[in-house]
């Protein structure tokens, strides 16, 4: 058993088109752990500290952090940990147009955490192959949309076509799982798909990538076997691994400021509404040393994701942020609920199994 606060990193890109345009000026500003807001207005500095804190505005200063460099220090720490049997997580937050897809997908030829991470994974499997661990992996790909969750790796026909919800079951082991969920043994190619049935879904509900939460998962499983007193024994340990990229965050205040929404909008705000009430009863709960109700049953992403916030898994956020003094207020929201977050410790223990 090993005991680990979650590691928080924050990220601000480059200007937009729009930002540009508007001459707003730049208010988040990096040096190396610290992040400092100059409030335009107010004039008043903020200073935070991180695990890291990546600054990608502009590619021409030499402490520019690419895609490669979050990839390095970020996520490839937890690809080591899920080699040696711990469950791993990763989430982006951060106001919609922030930059969390940008980090977890990114482009082809700026690819982000997910394809990297699957890239490593999959090199590194093939080069194991002739040791005598078997090593197994499933990828699974969904989204929670509506407090309802859809899988991104079934092939539709019609694109428009209404997609049955999935259901969540309980493992008595395992805990909360998505019931009849693909499981994609590789994933080259899957990974498009899931991105296109993503994209397809969202043309005629205009902002729907900023509604729903995406969840990647791979549980990887090494088998390896031994003799013991001439018998053969199977030991394996399994590691699960979730890449979340976050609705927009600014859904989180406007549930909050208003009681009366759409059904719609209010269901999608519970996910990210209570991720916010559990990082807060984890962080009450670390601080005082006692113990404190955790609502995670109280939406579909917490209960989902109950082993990775507070339980058995390394874990590890990235706070994505504009840099334009126009999102200040937004940009100050995230980076205290990184801070918070911060504080969160889990228990990782490898998981085990032997069996004759
Ligand atoms: P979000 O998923 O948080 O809504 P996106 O990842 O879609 O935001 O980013 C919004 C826009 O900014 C996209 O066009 C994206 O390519 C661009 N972008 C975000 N982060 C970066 C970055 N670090 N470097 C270059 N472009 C970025
Ligand atoms: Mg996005």
């Amino acid at each position: 058993m090993e005991n680990s606060a979650v590691t928080v990193a924050v990220r601000v890109r480059p200007f937009s088109a729009r930002e540009k345009a508007e001459k707003s000026l730049q208010v988040i500003f990096m040096n190396g752990q610290e992040t400092v807001v100059q409030h335009p207005d107010s004039k008043q500095s903020y200073s935070f500290a991180y695990d890291f804190s990546f600054c990608s505005v502009d590619a021409d200063d030499p402490t520019f952090a690419c895609q490669q460099t979050v990839y390095e220090t970020l996520a490839k720490p937890l690809l080591l940990r899920a080699f040696e049997g711990f469950n791993t997580c990763l989430f982006a937050y951060g106001q919609t147009g922030s930059g969390k897809s940008y980090t977890m997908m990114g482009f082809e030829e700026e690819a982000g955490v997910i394809p990297r991470f699957c890239q490593e994974l999959f090199s590194k499997l093939a080069s194991m192959k002739n040791e005598e661990v078997k090593c197994h992996v499933e990828m699974s790909y969904f989204e929670v949309y509506n407090e309802k969750i859809h899988d991104l790796l079934v092939t539709r026909e019609e694109p428009n076509q209404r997609r049955m919800p999935l259901r969540v079951r309980e493992h008595p082991v395992h805990g909360p799982y998505v019931a009849e969920l693909s499981n994609i043994p590789e994933w080259y190619g899957w990974l498009e798909l899931g991105n296109k049935q993503r994209a397809t879904a969202a043309t005629g509900m205009n902002d729907k990538s900023s509604r729903s939460h995406s969840v990647f998962t791979l549980v990887m499983t090494q088998t390896k076997t031994e003799l013991v007193e001439g018998e053969e024994h199977d030991h394996s340990i399994t590691s699960r691994i979730n890449l979340i990229d976050l609705a927009g965050s600014e859904r989180c205040h406007s549930a909050q400021t208003t009681g009366d929404r759409l059904r719609e909008g209010a269901s999608i705000n519970k996910s990210l509404l209570t991720l916010g009430k559990v990082i807060s009863a984890l962080s009450e709960q670390a601080l005082t040393k006692k113990k404190v109700f955790i609502p995670y049953r109280d939406s579909v992403l917490t209960w989902l994701l109950k082993e990775s916030l507070g339980g058995n898994s390394k874990t590890a956020m990235i706070a994505t942020l504009s840099p334009a003094g126009t999102n200040v207020e937004e940009s100050l929201s995230t980076l205290r609920y990184a801070q918070q977050a911060r504080t969160i410790i889990n228990v990782a223990k490898v998981n085990e199994d032997t069996s004759a």
